[in-house]
């Protein structure tokens, strides 16, 4: 009976599944919950406008869908916000606007440039440039702290040119580190985002060595996501999660509701 808190449909710009699929795909796979996070960028450079949500017409649906299959799932509003940092006061207010369950901020967009296209990697190193991603995510923490966790936050070494080949928790031990000391100090969750094992790295964003250290300098909330854009990617390698959670030293995972976490064993996902 898992739950499934990353998930994105055609209210997202880069998903081009109706909602009602997705949610008919999570009952017959019998997801106890899944939460809706649809991508809100604004000021997306690559493509302006690409990346932002019509919240009516959002909000508009999941209340039918919710209505709908309210016996046989549990549906939740949520929303994925592209930090930048001079977004932080827009963001404020935005969030002050709508009633969501859950907000997950995630760095898509880094010094105006989305790590996704090569432009990104041009000119420099591809440490410099994870490095550079790492810095971006503790320069939007240093001015919003407002999401309940932060989204995927390894997600440029799905697209550095040598992926993650090279890439590991000591290798960028001080960045991380500081990231998950703000994260707990600020009293944000962390997410475990399995689009890694789709997108063939082999490992979850962020990786093991993360979470481990995540759960040893005391951060306990943590939500698990497929990052699904499409109803065959729901509950991605789901059913690595419990022993993947008790190896990195977790107990519980974490569920939100009106912005409120609740734990849950981790025998129970
Ligand atoms: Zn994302
Ligand atoms: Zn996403």
């Amino acid at each position: 009976m898992a739950v499934d808190f990353h998930l994105h449909s055609a209210f997202s710009g880069d998903s081009e599944a109706p909602m009602e699929q997705m949610i008919l795909e999570g009952i017959r796979r019998g997801l106890r919950t899944m939460c809706f996070t649809e991508h809100m960028d604004l000021d997306y450079p690559e493509e302006p406008g690409l990346f932002e949500v019509n919240t009516e017409s959002y909000r508009e649906k999941f209340l039918q869908m919710r209505e709908k299959y309210q016996d046989q799932i549990e549906l939740l509003f949520g929303i994925e916000l592209g930090l930048q940092p001079h977004l932080a006061e827009t963001h404020r207010n935005y969030l002050n606007e709508w009633p969501f369950d859950f907000v997950i901020g995630s760095s898509h967009v880094v010094h105006g440039k989305d790590p996704y296209y090569p432009a990104f990697y041009e000119g420099k190193e591809e440490a410099q440039a994870y490095r550079e991603y790492f810095e971006s995510i503790l320069e939007n923490l240093a001015v919003f702290d407002e999401m309940d966790v932060y989204g995927h936050i390894d997600y440029v070494v799905r697209y550095g040119p040598n992926k993650n080949q090279y890439y590991s928790y000591e290798a960028y031990r001080e960045l991380l580190d500081e990231i998950l000391k703000a994260l707990i100090r600020k009293n944000i969750g962390l997410e475990l985002n399995t689009a890694g094992y789709k997108y063939g790295l082999g490992h979850p964003n962020p990786t093991e060595a993360v979470l481990k250290r995540y759960a040893e300098l005391g951060g306990e909330i943590l939500t698990i996501g497929s990052d699904g854009h499409a109803p065959e990617q729901l509950a991605w390698d789901f059913r690595k999660i419990p022993s993947l959670l008790k190896e990195c030293g977790f107990r519980y995972y974490t569920v939100f509701e009106e912005r409120m976490p609740v734990f849950y064993p981790v025998e129970t996902f």
